[in-house]
């Protein structure tokens, strides 16, 4: 098995419901972003034309940043994906640096720290962030992520990378990335690239795809087919 995914840019309608759904799900931090998008803007107006890519780990056959990774932390699984062990990151960024599509974020303090804040705008008049959870008695705070605990840290560690799992969180339990449920155009589709029945081999067998930046060697396993915004028969 070889899970991958084939995005149609002619059904994306550039929402960027994607990049909010992972958020939410994966709980990542401000400046980190698993599922994240390119805009370009060509030509002078009135000839202008707007396109909207959007990106995520590419799980990529020849990872560079397993390659690159001297602990092992960075690794592919037998399903295909490229996963990260964060008890086993010692934060060196060379996977960051390998990689040749920005798909991997470093955490340099402890994420969502500023519900640790425990300052009040105004004292005695307002709650401070801390307060707020402490007074709602909320079980989890935003620090944790407790629905990603099967497959990932419930709390993140400061200076380890992260990137995109495809949700394999989801994926085990038989349900589709969020990224993929969220799709309100049904442009993003994830499956067995080995299996020559799955939508995912169809797609790729009836459109031309294409992959970012193949000349970088990586064999990436994110598939684009036809083109954002333009009609095509
Ligand atoms: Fe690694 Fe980057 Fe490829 Fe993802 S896209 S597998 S982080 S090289
Ligand atoms: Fe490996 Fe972590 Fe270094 Fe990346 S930052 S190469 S995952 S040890």
């Amino acid at each position: 098995m070889k899970l991958g995914m084939v995005i149609d840019l002619q059904k994306c309608v550039g929402c960027g419901g994607c990049d909010l759904a992972c958020k939410t799900e994966n709980n990542t931090p401000d400046d980190i972003h698993w599922s994240h998008h390119i805009t370009e803007t060509q030509g002078t107006f009135p000839n202008v034309r707007y396109s909207y890519t959007p990106t995520l780990c590419n799980h990529c056959d020849n990872a560079a940043c397993v390659e690159v990774c001297p602990t092992g932390a960075m690794y592919k699984a037998d399903n295909g994906l490229t996963l990260h062990h964060s008890e086993d990151c010692i934060g060196c960024q060379r996977c960051v640096k390998a990689c040749p599509y920005q798909a991997i974020g470093f955490n340099r303090t402890v994420p969502h720290r500023q519900w640790q804040d425990d300052s009040e705008l105004v004292p005695g008049g307002t709650a401070s962030p801390k307060m707020v959870l402490d007074r709602t008695g909320a079980k989890h705070s935003p620090l944790e992520n407790p629905e990603r605990g099967d497959t990932y840290p419930v709390t993140r560690p400061r200076r380890t990378v992260e990137k995109c799992t495809l949700c394999d969180h989801r994926l085990n339990v038989g349900l589709s990335p969020a990224c993929v449920t969220a799709c309100p155009s049904g442009a993003r589709v994830v499956g067995d690239l080995d299996d020559p029945q799955s939508e995912v081999s169809r797609l790729i067998k009836l459109h031309a795809p294409r992959q970012l930046k193949p000349e970088a060697g990586t064999k990436p396993n994110v598939y684009y087919i036809r083109t954002f915004g333009v009609r095509q028969s």
